[in-house]
């Protein structure tokens, strides 16, 4: 039920196990993060249960894995798939590059979902969300948008249905985050050298005050030094409502 996205200099895992921390107030039954190396690399720690479980199991593996400037965060509220850890987000595509968080439903999963399990695809979670990682790795992997990281998320929002906040990273494009919604909340936070994407501005307040609020069917590119919003068809002609948070 919380999402948060970041690009900058600092190191991703504590900015975006803070997010999540304050979030908790929103509800989850399960936690998950995912950190770019910069190097090509993307590591994914998610678990069931509490915050307090996912750091312990971050403790566990050694938090120096999870070193690199661009990360995701996800608290789950489960609307499909048990609250356990295969099921937690974020969820990977098969060459473990592309990532995903997801709060929301996915209505059209089942005919994703059967499409890819005919072209043998391994689905690893019961969840609705999972079908968005692995159509995004197959736009990158062939076809108009091969290679194009941001044409191809841009390629599976426009064949998805539901409610959604969705953030993709791609461990090959460090730098870049690339973040949707539709029917459910997104708020970019712009800061001086980073940026931030969250469910609402609990994610990045501590950080900076500067907002920008998407609206419906808005997608936002985010890099260290500044943003783009685009709708789905990747027009960049779309009304964005920049704020100022007011500390009250
Ligand atoms: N529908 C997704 C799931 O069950 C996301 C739920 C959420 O909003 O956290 O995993």
């Amino acid at each position: 039920c919380g999402i948060v996205g970041y690009v900058g200099h600092r190191p991703a895992l504590d900015v975006v196990v803070e997010a999540l921390r304050r979030m908790e107030y929103r509800g989850y039954d399960s936690a998950g993060v995912a950190v770019l190396d910069g190097r090509g690399g993307l590591a994914v720690e998610r678990k069931a249960g509490r915050l307090a479980n996912l750091e312990a199991e971050l403790d566990d593996a050694g938090r120096d894995h999870f070193a690199g400037s661009t990360g995701i965060g996800h608290t789950r509220w489960a609307t499909h798939g048990r609250p356990t850890d295969r099921n937690a987000h974020p969820h990977r595509d098969a060459t473990g590059k592309i990532a995903v968080v997801h709060n929301g439903i996915i209505e059209n999963f089942a005919p994703l979902r059967h499409e890819l399990e005919a072209e043998h695809v391994d689905l690893r979670s019961d969840t609705d969300s999972e079908v968005a990682v692995h159509l995004v790795a197959r736009a990158y992997a062939d076809g108009p948008t091969a290679g194009d990281f941001v044409g191809s998320a841009l390629a599976v929002l426009r064949r998805l249905e539901g409610a959604f906040t969705l953030v993709f990273t791609h461990a090959d494009h460090p730098g870049t985050i690339v973040a949707a919604r539709r029917s459910t909340p997104l708020v970019v936070g712009v800061g001086e050298g980073e940026m931030f994407v969250g469910s609402d501005v609990a994610a990045f307040i501590e950080h900076t005050r500067e907002a920008v609020e998407l609206g419906q069917d808005q997608v936002v590119v985010i890099t260290a030094d500044g943003y783009t919003v685009t709708n789905f068809d990747g027009n960049d002609d779309v009304p964005t409502r920049p704020f100022t948070i007011d500390w009250d």
